[in-house]
């Protein structure tokens, strides 16, 4: 009996001594998560600057396919003007790729397969 308290009690202050481990690491760890948040941001913002100011891609084939112009969105259906790579301005939609009047799809660098 007092062997099984004494287990109880054991495992009490083991799982308090976690609890006490986490409790103190849980401020250092967060600015860490804040910054690493941060530098992703940031440097996804510079990728997608670099992209949208260019004005031709190449397919596969290594044709020039022109980046500006009228994109029908395709999820939503509107008609923008603006770079083939850029979000829908209506529903932030990233497509995947654009067409090359070849046939073969000229790949978006800044779509993520995650947020599809
Ligand atoms: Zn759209
Ligand atoms: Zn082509």
């Amino acid at each position: 009996m007092t062997r099984r308290v004494l287990l109880a009690l054991l495992e009490v202050r083991g799982g308090a001594l976690v609890w006490c481990a986490v409790l103190l690491a849980l401020p250092l760890l967060l600015p860490v998560a804040a910054i690493a948040d941060l530098l992703s941001a940031q440097r996804r913002a510079n990728e997608e600057r670099e992209v949208l100011s260019q004005t031709e891609a190449r397919c596969p084939r290594r044709h020039a396919v022109a980046l500006y112009g009228a994109y029908r969105c395709a999820a939503c259906g509107l008609t923008s003007e603006r770079s083939g790579f850029q979000a829908c301005p209506h529903c932030a939609t990233v497509a995947a790729a654009i067409g090359c009047p070849c046939g073969l799809p000229v790949r978006n660098p800044l779509w993520r397969p995650e947020e599809a």
